[in-house]
């Protein structure tokens, strides 16, 4: 029986509205596809909570057995500001305020992003297509749908015509608007003229002589627009129909939407068997954005060069903090937050590098309600993150499995209560679930490598002159970086660590 039978997931359906067993399109494999960064920008925090929630779907689906073919765009061309036909787009104004070619643009964030995502320990995707990799297919579909009669051209532009799908379809299926409300409250734009009603959206824009980003196409040289390139790299690398979507909530609307619309047209069936979307950051209590100057970039959370935060955290730290809710919630972040996140994560990661340290027990059998205790705990780990990937009850398991380790080092004859193999089941359950599950590692630095260098030197410093046998100035040096809260800590060994207070 493979792991995926035994501990079935249940998750969030967001176009069904309920929990639903996850049962694969074909046994074993999960297709999953993820709407990637825009590239014209450095990725805030926002955006790296939800890369972290697909993180976890994959590494958990993984972790169960399943082959996993998870797939990741990058946006480099196509996204218009304001998410409307008539907004410029986003990586063409970014080049032309820089004076720089749109590539030069998409190079450098896309070079970002994966570097924050390397930090936060959040694995690469099986397959990460681009827009732009992808104009042939694009222009493909767009004739498509002009052919079955679902899109028309104007002016060079192509549209796609909602009205005319809502007649055999559901436009609205998964965000649960209603067209009619849609056709009275759009906006009036200038360019809607061109668009036989405001809901319609454009498969393929006419380029301005000005506009940079443009191909040649049937219409006229333009650029495809934003929704259509997800629709042919989903199809391309996981087929017509596949398991599973995910993205942010903001995307449902219109833009998961016009996906659905798109592919339904297109194929003649529903592109995708289970949507997921994952909630926002706020701060404090409000919507993270630029314009209200609590948006954060991870360096500035690194550093703690920010104006509400008091010190620089780790992206491991981070990384447990966003855990630490359902991914379907709203999570607040504050500096407050953070500060006990930190404690937190400590705990289960100094219980992660004892358990590792610590010798087995050697006996054969142990006592049965012991070792149905620890088997109760790794169980729950299992049923919590089958459980529509519940991290935070997962992460609270793990805080009970940490309190034994902390018992067993304390007082190590408890360990002669269980077998060997009962504590390597236990040791392999939390190990597993904490780095390969939920992806959190030992923090290498809690501030930057300035400052973990310069406590290096004060520790070796202090060793030789306590070598020396001065007791005196062995004592000021721990007194003096305790004072500015710097917690130096003797092991047995010899071997000096330390802690920083919160
Ligand atoms: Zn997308």
């Amino acid at each position: 029986m493979k792991p995926y039978e035994k501990y079935p997931i249940h998750l969030f359906n967001s176009i069904s509205g309920e929990k639903e067993k996850f049962e694969s399109q074909v046994p074993g494999f999960v297709g999953m596809y993820v709407c990637g960064p825009t590239v014209y920008n450095y990725v805030h925090l926002g955006n790296t909570r939800t890369f972290l929630t697909f993180d976890i779907l994959a590494r958990y689906f993984r972790f169960l057995g399943y082959k996993v073919r998870y797939v990741r765009n990058i946006t480099d061309v196509g996204h218009l500001e304001g998410d409307v036909d008539d907004g410029e787009d986003k990586i063409g104004k970014k080049a032309r305020l820089e004076q720089l070619e749109p590539m030069e643009i998409v190079k450098r964030y896309t070079e970002d992003f994966h570097t924050v995502m390397r930090q936060f320990n959040i694995l690469p995707p099986s397959i990460e297509p681009s827009a732009t990799g992808h104009i042939v297919e694009q222009i493909g579909i767009t004739k498509k749908l002009i052919d079955l009669g679902l899109a028309y051209e104007v002016n060079g532009s192509v549209y796609f015509d909602v009205k005319k799908y809502n007649q055999s379809h559901h436009y609205g299926i998964l965000s649960g608007r209603n067209i009619e409300d849609l056709m009275e409250s759009g906006r009036d734009l200038d360019s809607q003229d061109e668009k036989r009603e405001k809901i319609d959206f454009a498969l393929w824009k006419k380029a301005s002589p000005q506009h940079l980003m443009r191909w040649p196409s049937p219409w006229g040289d333009g650029f495809p627009g934003w929704h259509i390139e997800c629709t042919v790299m989903s199809t391309k690398y996981l087929g017509e129909t596949f398991d599973l979507h995910g993205g942010g909530m903001d995307l449902k609307f219109p833009h998961h939407e016009c996906e659905i619309a798109q592919a339904t047209a297109a194929n003649g069936k529903s592109p995708v068997r289970y949507w997921v979307h994952s909630n926002m950051l706020t701060v404090n209590g409000q919507k993270m954005s630029k314009s209200l100057g609590n948006s954060f970039l991870p360096s500035e959370l690194f550093s703690g060069n920010h104006p509400l935060l008091q010190k620089g955290f780790g992206p491991m730290t981070v990384r447990f903090f966003m855990l630490q809710s359902h991914y379907s919630s709203t999570l607040d972040f504050s500096n407050e937050a953070l500060l006990a996140a930190e404690k937190g994560f400590k705990k289960l990661s100094n219980a992660l590098t004892i358990i590792k340290n610590m010798s087995a027990p050697t006996a054969a059998s142990g006592q049965p309600e012991k070792e149905k205790k620890l088997q109760d705990l790794i169980t729950d780990c299992y049923l919590h993150m089958s459980d529509d990937f519940n991290t935070a009850k997962t992460l609270a398991v793990l805080f009970e499995m940490a309190t034994q380790i902390n018992t067993w080092n304390a007082q190590k004859e408890l360990l002669g209560e269980i077998s060997a193999d009962a504590f390597e089941a236990f040791k392999h359950a939390y190990c597993a679930f904490m780095e390969d599950v939920l992806g959190l590692k030992e923090e290498k630095s809690v501030n930057n490598d300035l400052l973990e260098g310069t406590i290096q030197v004060l520790i070796g410093l202090r060793k030789a002159v306590r070598a020396d046998r001065n007791f005196a100035l062995s004592d000021k040096i721990r007194d003096d970086l305790k004072a500015i809260g710097i917690q130096l800590k003797d092991g047995k060994d010899g071997v000096m660590g330390y802690e920083i207070e919160n």
